[in-house]
């Protein structure tokens, strides 16, 4: 009897050893067949075809296995089929770690950001006027930041709302960042309007509500500006990551990702700040990650706490929004800080980072 049994577990053995073969000899004839649709542009999957050979095999079919059963185990083989002729962008991304390993560092006018020390942008909500900006810009730079944010383009929920200085406001900016020697970091909303944009700002912003204005995230691929791109309000890591493979695959590399907050039923905050985000992005990519902790939280109260958990968790900088007098702000009002209140919550901050 046991003799028996092991004689058919040898028979079943070699049926697996030819198998094995038959469908790694069929795998590479997949293969093929995938570089030549690579080469004439055709679509990899073909449910046509697919669907001829499953019924095919039915029709062959005389069990012991139900048809049923046939059809599954074969879809099995032709998925693993595709996935191999899938091309390496889709088994690694190129924002992935898995494809470039070391750390994206980004130059922003001296500031590398990404080099592991830390590096903020802070400045107003919106581009209200140039003594606005320059009160905020002063501040700021006296603690040792240098990049400087403003809304030119205010993508607001209500059209009603202030929709920002635009091209002017871009040259109120860099008016202040020439003079303080400073970066700017600014929103662009139409990718019509990058072109003539870049001439005023060192990284393009783009907002959460933009993550998937895909014709916006191309265009910010094609020019040789940093972007900072935010993570759309309810957009899951996959897509976030997606979002901004959009602008490296157009060759612009110099990304960085800025969590700020997701809609999620909780209403203590304006958005959910999804904390575990930072070390994930870092883990499954190479670029920088900062934290939005204004539009987050939505409350001054949680800046700092969030901040420190920011740099806690691995962040390579915090965004923040400070105005001169916050109460009569033309934009999130309730939220910007004031500038005594900047410099205290800067230096706590920065103590923190020294523990
Ligand atoms: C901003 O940073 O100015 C802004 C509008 O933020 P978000 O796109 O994250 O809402
Ligand atoms: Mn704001």
């Amino acid at each position: 009897m046991s003799n028996d049994l092991e004689q058919l577990r040898q028979q079943l053995d070699s049926i697996n050893g030819q198998l094995l073969e038959l469908i790694s000899q069929r795998a590479e004839i997949a293969q093929e067949i995938g570089e030549v649709k690579n080469k004439q542009s055709i679509n990899r999957f073909d449910p046509v075809r697919e669907r001829k050979m499953l019924d095919e095999l039915k029709s062959k079919n005389e069990g012991p296995f139900e048809d049923s059963t046939i059809e599954h185990i074969f879809k099995e083989i032709f998925k693993a089929s595709l996935e191999l002729q899938e091309d390496d962008h889709r088994k690694a991304l190129l924002v992935s770690r898995k494809k470039k390993p070391e750390n994206t560092v980004i130059n922003i006018r001296g500031e590398q950001v990404g080099d592991g020390n830390l590096h903020h942008v802070m400045g107003p909500c919106s581009v209200e006027s140039y003594d606005q900006v320059m009160d905020v810009a002063k501040a700021v730079k006296r603690k040792g930041i240098n990049l400087l944010r403003g809304g030119a383009f205010k993508p607001r929920t209500s059209p009603y709302d202030f929709q920002g200085l635009g091209i002017e406001g871009l040259q109120i900016l860099k008016k202040v960042a020439d003079e303080m020697d400073m970066a700017v970091v600014s929103e662009i909303v139409n990718p019509a309007d990058i072109e003539k944009a870049v001439d005023y700002l060192d990284v393009i912003q783009i907002g959460a509500r933009n993550m998937q204005n895909f014709e916006l995230l191309k265009k910010a691929g094609e020019v040789s500006k940093p972007v900072l791109l935010k993570r759309g309000m309810s957009a899951t890591i996959s897509e976030f990551l997606n979002a901004a493979e959009y602008i490296i695959s157009k060759g612009n590399g110099n990304i960085i990702l800025c969590e700020r907050g997701i809609r999620t039923y909780e209403k203590a905050t304006r958005n959910t700040l999804d904390i575990s985000a930072v070390p994930i992005l870092k883990q499954e990519t190479h670029l920088p990650v900062m934290v939005d902790v204004t539009h987050s939280t939505g409350r001054r109260d949680l800046l700092l706490p969030t901040a420190k958990a920011a740099l806690a968790i691995g962040a390579d900088g915090v965004m923040a929004e400070v105005h001169p007098d916050p109460a009569v702000a033309l934009s999130d009002s309730a939220q910007q800080i004031d500038i005594p209140t900047f410099e205290q919550f800067i230096d706590e901050l920065q103590a923190y980072a020294k523990r």
